[in-house]
């Protein structure tokens, strides 16, 4: 899958158009552009997914730092097996499941171990650190079976290669 440099800023605008936490599903078309967005207003560190998606996103909206995906965005990947993206304040996070793990499903299932790793997962993307982002995701592809890939916003294009 891939998405042309048109798809980028035209999600790079949406996500500066709303102080909120907004989310909703894209559709893609061949050439990488979009053929349907959906958007869902969230209050400020929520929002709702709709349940049919090809890839679905939300938004980080207002982060100084790097906002990787929180590890409660990651395990929504157990429940719906798509393309995930979260658009941050530094460029695009896409992230799919490739095996389910035992930790996962024990995320899954608790939220207090879900918050717990959180704090893990915070503590390694420490300010603008590329070294942190990329430990983070070395994490999260051991630990929860999760492949995650990283564009800055200054990206011609974006190749979604699982
Ligand atoms: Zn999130």
């Amino acid at each position: 899958m891939y998405m042309h440099r048109e798809t980028i800023e035209r999600l790079k605008k949406i996500r500066q158009s709303y102080k909120n936490e907004i989310a909703g599903n894209i559709i893609l078309n061949k050439k990488g552009l979009i053929d349907k967005i959906s958007v869902n207003v969230g209050k400020q560190h929520s929002s709702t997914l709709e349940n049919t998606c090809i890839i679905c996103y939300h938004t980080h909206p207002d982060h100084v730092f790097s906002s990787p995906p929180s590890s409660t965005d990651l395990i929504q990947s157990y429940k719906k097996k798509t393309i995930h993206v979260v658009l941050a304040r530094e460029g695009i996070y896409v992230y799919k499941l490739m095996r389910e793990t035992p930790k996962g499903k024990e995320l899954l299932k608790n939220k207090n171990k879900c918050d717990m790793f959180n704090d893990t997962l915070r503590n390694i993307v420490v300010g603008d650190s590329k070294e942190g982002v990329k430990k983070y995701m070395k994490t999260v592809y051991d630990s929860l079976g999760i492949k995650i890939l990283y564009f800055p916003w200054s990206n011609n294009e974006i190749m979604l290669n699982f």
